[in-house]
């Protein structure tokens, strides 16, 4: 069909559907692109159960997805650089550019930003979407099109370590092997760290962590305490980690990065979890133990993309599953349960490796 715009629309709490939309039009800094791509994440998930995060309310029908890839159908006036048939990765937030946060260079701050399925803005799980030019990256031929959609979660882990600080020798902890714990652990090592020891409740999520490279795991219980798991981390580490970086946001976890980490280091909260826990913020303070918060990522699509190109970075291990866009429920599902040992489900809106 000529003008097939099949899209994956949420309409309400579990009530996900497909359906026809018009192509859009674009604007002369806009490119259209034929998605081909799109991960799901532990966000899209929240959003069909629960129809919110936090104050971000669905009130009206959004198309979903944000990890994104696609090819360039159409070009606006102004695009430079850019042509029909580039391959490109979408970094699905674009900010005002003019606010006090975008021209200081924190646009993840912009108060204005449209993030794709961030309500009221429609994602990308559609066979064509606009987006703004400038957020859209050019991949290599080598690069495939599944790569350029995990640059998005990639990115997040590139933001989480810059904030910590990570670097040569760092010593690190990541708490929670999920798909951002893993991304996590997988830019530290890029960045040089020595060490990354990374915790979770499900041995098989470690497994997957030491194939990645992790130099130690940690399997915990959801009520050991804090105190005893920094000692075990301190033991299997053979010193402090300096940098600690929570992909999970349980108050359990929050707790434990603050009490693991050496004197004069870094903790950084990616995991979003209780809005006001309960944290030992005198221990931090007494030890001048510096707490940051992550908010997306921010100028780190390069980087991440840079990683993958050349190779220092294998993201393809966290794909477990493949459907395509007809299959959204089933894959939504998938992603949901964690059924077959799921970490990152891929949507293919194009039949898979089309693009390559
Ligand atoms: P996920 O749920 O797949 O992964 C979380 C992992 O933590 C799971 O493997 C789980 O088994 C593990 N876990 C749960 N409780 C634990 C505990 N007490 N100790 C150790 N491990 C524990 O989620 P994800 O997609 O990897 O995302 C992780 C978090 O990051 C989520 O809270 C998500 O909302 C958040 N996030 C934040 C940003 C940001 O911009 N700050 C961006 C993306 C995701
Ligand atoms: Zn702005």
């Amino acid at each position: 069909m000529a003008n097939d715009n099949l899209a994956a629309v949420l309409y309400g709490i579990e009530d996900l559907r497909l359906e026809q939309r018009p192509i859009p039009a674009i604007s002369d800094d806009e490119v259209l692109l034929k998605m081909d791509s799109v991960g799901i994440c532990g966000s899209d998930v929240h959003y069909l159960v629960h129809g919110r995060i936090g104050h971000f309310v669905l009130t009206n029908p959004m198309i979903i997805g944000h990890e994104a890839s696609g090819v360039v159908a159409k070009v606006g006036k102004k695009v430079q650089h850019l042509a029909v048939g580039d391959r490109v990765a979408c970094e699905p937030g674009v900010p005002c550019r003019y606010c006090e946060h975008c021209k200081a260079g924190q646009y993840n701050l912009c108060p204005d930003m449209v993030f794709c399925a961030t309500p009221p803005y429609d994602g990308n799980l559609t066979r064509y979407y606009k987006h703004a030019a400038d957020f859209c990256y050019k991949l290599p031929d080598h690069v495939t099109m599944e790569e350029g959609a995990l640059l998005e979660p990639l990115s997040v882990g590139v933001h989480a370590c810059r904030r910590a600080g990570v670097g040569l020798g760092s010593k690190v902890l990541v708490l929670g092997a999920g798909p951002i714990g893993l991304v996590t652990l997988l830019a530290a090592q890029a960045m040089g760290a020595e060490q990354v020891l990374i915790t979770d409740l499900v041995q098989q999520r470690l497994n997957v962590a030491k194939e990645l490279g992790a130099t130690h795991t940690l399997l915990m219980n959801k009520d050991d305490s804090a105190e005893e798991v920094a000692k075990q981390v301190h033991k299997l580490m053979g010193v402090e980690p300096d940098k600690s970086i929570d992909c999970c946001g349980a108050e359990s976890t929050t707790r434990l990065s603050i009490l693991a980490t050496r004197s004069g280091g870094c903790v950084v909260i990616v995991g979003m979890g209780a809005a006001e826990p309960k944290i030992p913020l005198i221990n931090a303070l007494a030890r001048e133990v510096d707490i940051r918060g992550v908010f997306r990522y921010c100028n780190d699509y390069p980087a991440a993309l840079a990683l993958v190109a050349s190779g220092k970075v294998n993201v393809k291990r966290l794909i477990t599953h493949h459907f395509d866009i007809t299959e959204t429920a089933k894959a939504f599902e998938t992603a949901r349960y964690g059924h077959g040992g799921a970490i990152k489900v891929m949507i293919h809106v194009q039949p898979k490796d089309t693009n390559n």
